[in-house]
């Protein structure tokens, strides 16, 4: 069965932008369903720190068990439903940024002129790095040592590699 996206809010984006986010949604779902990011994502040495906050335990996930995550769509602590549901919102800013998740409200801001700026495939895989922030996964705020093998920059970068993105 494969995995679909749902987007359940949306707030700031123009007639231009919601025709770009459609394409990058469209993008991020052809690749979770696809082999070579399911490869990808097993084949990942050592992700660091794969535990994800309010689930119980807070044990290393799998590469395997992360994979089920993003592909059973677990969001907001959802079962799995096979739906990765977004919520998406634009925002302006004076300085240039990408943006973030609210983990209360799982809302992925970002900032427009990132979206205006990039190419597609960049804003694909930012939704994903976000999206691995709405099932719990967390990183430092800062560019520290092993941020890169962060559950959200590793599968952002797979997105990225996999879309030829260069951002
Ligand atoms: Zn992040």
């Amino acid at each position: 069965m494969n995995t679909t996206i749902q987007v359940n809010y949306i707030e700031g984006f123009n007639q231009q932008h919601l025709v770009k986010a459609n394409q990058a949604i469209q993008l991020v779902q052809d690749l979770v369903n696809s082999n070579a990011f399911k490869e990808a994502v097993l084949s990942v040495r050592r992700f660091k720190n794969p535990r994800v906050r309010r689930r119980t335990g807070r044990r290393r996930y799998s590469n395997q068990e992360i994979l089920d995550l993003i592909l059973g769509g677990r969001d907001l602590n959802n079962p799995a439903d096979q739906i990765m549901n977004f919520r998406l919102r634009l925002y302006d800013s004076q300085v240039n940024e990408i943006g973030n998740t609210n983990m209360t409200t799982l809302i992925i801001s970002t900032f427009k002129g990132y979206l205006e700026d990039n190419a597609v495939g960049c804003y694909a895989a930012h939704l994903l790095h976000e999206y691995m922030h709405t099932i719990g996964f967390t990183h430092s705020r800062f560019d520290i040592f092993g941020r890169d093998r962060t559950v959200p920059y590793k599968i952002g970068k797979i997105a990225r590699d996999l879309l030829g993105a260069d951002c």
